[in-house]
């Protein structure tokens, strides 16, 4: 589709898509199924071209706290699974409130709590909401919550109590895979939950897996479903293969594959948040996912945290360089730089 335009071709193309253009069924696949190296370096600078139309240099960071990795799920591709003999931990309130003491003064925009379906706070949402108040004291900071599938009620108080944004990724909208992956929850509670969250306020994120058996057509439903939610962020994420797991023998698919879909979100929603994560290939994939037309960074954890991340690719890792200050310099390395938290405000509806 590239292979034969020149930087003005390029460049034409990412005007086409900043007003307006929308990409066929045909276009999606066509992009989707690029082997060449020079034709997926072409769709990377289009979907920098259109990203920078938008945010210029200027970037998102998220910092990152799972703050319990109690779960009552069985999702196949997950560690914490609950068929999946780990060692756990909740936070207390106390250890919340460190974690939050030390990113004091870091360049973060928003707060990610995360946990799995902890039953322990789905059955007491309030303190959950408790987590919320102390993250805002410490911090004052928009907060993003990452609880799984909470009821209408418990997503209205906690909006109540200050959050900002929840993600909850369906992972994919193709319900025969949905089954594979997420088994045993409700395709339909999900979308509910994110929908319901956008009715009463919040800016909602969506994801999908890649590398657990989506083939083109597969991802082109799951990209078409999270356009049909119309979400503030979207996010793709490479399947690594979990110890313990159902899918731990599968083979890790080349991020070359997430890569390629990150420009793909760029080119179907060219205005919204996409994130890179650190998460799966650290400060270095972090690199790649910005030139593939990322704009936000996530997973950024303080500098001597232990904490867990979702995927873990650094697990074993004695350096992680996942804290504020290592992901700023990257950035300034790359050109780039932290945005103005009102301009993140702006995003999320909030006065400052
Ligand atoms: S993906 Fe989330 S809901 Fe599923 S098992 Fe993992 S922590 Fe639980």
């Amino acid at each position: 589709m590239f292979t034969n335009m020149d930087k003005n071709d390029l460049d034409a193309y990412a005007q086409r898509i900043i007003n307006g253009m929308q990409l066929s069924e045909d276009n999606l696949r066509e992009i989707l199924l690029i082997a060449d190296s020079t034709e997926l370096e072409k769709l990377h600078y289009v979907a920098r071209k259109v990203r920078d139309h938008y945010f210029g240099n200027k970037v998102f960071l998220y910092s990152f706290v799972y703050f319990s990795t109690y779960c009552k799920n069985r999702c196949a591709f997950c560690y914490y699974n609950t068929m999946n003999k780990i060692n756990r931990y909740r936070l207390g309130f106390e250890d919340i409130r460190n974690v939050c003491r030390k990113l004091k003064g870091e360049q973060i925009h928003m707060v990610d709590l995360t946990m799995g379906e902890d039953p322990y706070f789905h059955e007491n949402p309030s303190q959950f909401a408790k987590v919320i108040d102390i993250v805002k004291e410490e911090l004052d900071l928009p907060v993003m919550i990452s609880p799984g599938v909470l009821d209408d009620d418990a997503l209205t108080m906690l909006r109540e109590h200050g959050a900002n944004f929840l993600a909850l990724y369906q992972e994919t909208y193709d319900k025969e895979l949905y089954r594979n992956l997420r088994v045993g929850q409700s395709f339909s509670e999900r979308i509910h939950a994110r929908q319901f969250a956008q009715q009463i306020g919040y800016c909602v994120e969506d994801g999908l897996l890649t590398g657990v058996g989506n083939d083109v057509g597969s991802t082109i439903i799951s990209l078409r479903g999270m356009a049909r939610e119309n979400p503030q962020m979207v996010r793709v994420m490479t399947f690594i293969p979990q110890e313990g797991t159902p899918l731990e023998k599968e083979v890790q698919e080349s991020n070359l594959s997430e890569l390629k879909i990150i420009s793909v979100l760029r080119l179907m929603f060219p205005d919204r948040l996409i994130p890179a994560s650190l998460d799966v290939e650290g400060i270095e994939g972090m690199v790649y996912r910005l030139n593939a037309g990322a704009n936000v960074v996530t997973s950024i954890i303080p500098s001597d945290s232990s904490l867990e991340g979702v995927a873990n690719y650094d697990r074993k890792h004695e350096e992680r360089k996942r804290d504020p200050k290592s992901v700023v310099a990257k950035l300034r390395s790359m050109g780039m730089e932290p945005a103005a938290q009102s301009d993140f405000n702006k995003i999320l509806g909030v006065v400052a």
